[in-house]
């Protein structure tokens, strides 16, 4: 079978213990990358996805625990597995109600810890049997995030990364105003003080693809005085004030 190799995310600030999985996780087969924080491992997953995420605990910043909770609001189907040096049972709990999946205990067994990858893979490709990739659609359009390609009404188009990220970014920020300094630092890796031209250009552009008429904007809407806001539909006026509720 041709199948592709699962992608594992390994969150570990250790290098050494890090090194060590990574280079047992690729002898098994699986692609992996490694980050040291949880901050990268959550901008990282704004835009990529994972078959599965291997998450340390104790990091510098924000926490595993933290990370997982995180990761849930936006995924409830990746696997989980948690790597902790605490050994109270208490962690186990925390681990498993912020959302984890399973968890491990340092020191681990190599073996144990690759069946337990192993085990997580081959139970969340039962669960979603689907090669088939998800869209996001919204107005006339319908997005590909996986196969950076989208439909739309100027036609269909293949999209760059820095437009996969915005756009996904975008996404999970649904319906909220989100300020300039949070694109940049989110797409680009920016600081706030940094040109924002980029980042006006980037949204005329996606007006250009996506709005049916990209100088009246109803999906990617400035926000003065903060940034954009993306709208998924199309709110008529006249039928805002009949409308009994906001459908999803
Ligand atoms: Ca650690």
């Amino acid at each position: 079978m041709n199948e592709e190799k699962p992608h594992i995310l390994l969150v570990e600030d250790e290098i050494h213990l890090a090194r060590g999985i990574c280079f047992n996780l690729e002898l098994e087969g699986y692609r992996v990358s490694h980050m040291e924080t949880g901050e990268e491992a959550l901008q990282r997953l704004a835009y990529d996805r994972f078959s599965l995420i291997i998450l340390d605990i104790m990091l510098p910043g924000i926490d595993g625990f933290a990370v997982c909770k995180k990761i849930r609001e936006f995924d409830m189907r990746v696997p989980i597995l948690i790597l902790s040096a605490r050994s109270e049972e208490g962690d186990r709990i925390t681990g498993l109600s912020a959302g984890a999946d399973d968890y491990l205990m340092k020191p681990f067994n190599l073996n144990e810890f690759l069946l337990r990858v192993q085990g997580m893979l081959k139970r969340s490709a039962w669960y979603r049997p689907e090669p088939i990739e998800e869209s996001y659609r919204f107005g006339e359009s319908e997005v590909y995030l996986l196969s950076y390609h989208a439909k739309t009404p100027q036609g269909e188009i293949d999209l760059t990364e820095l437009e996969v990220k915005m756009l996904s970014f975008f996404f999970r920020n649904e319906g909220k105003a989100v300020s300039r300094a949070d694109l940049l630092e989110t797409v680009w890796g920016y600081s706030s003080d940094t040109e924002t031209r980029t980042l006006d250009n980037f949204i005329v552009r996606l007006r250009r693809y996506f709005e049916p008429d990209p100088s009246h904007p109803v999906h990617f809407q400035t926000v003065r005085g903060i940034g954009y806001r993306f709208v998924r539909e199309q709110k008529r006026k006249q039928d805002e004030n009949q409308d009994v509720g906001e459908s999803p």
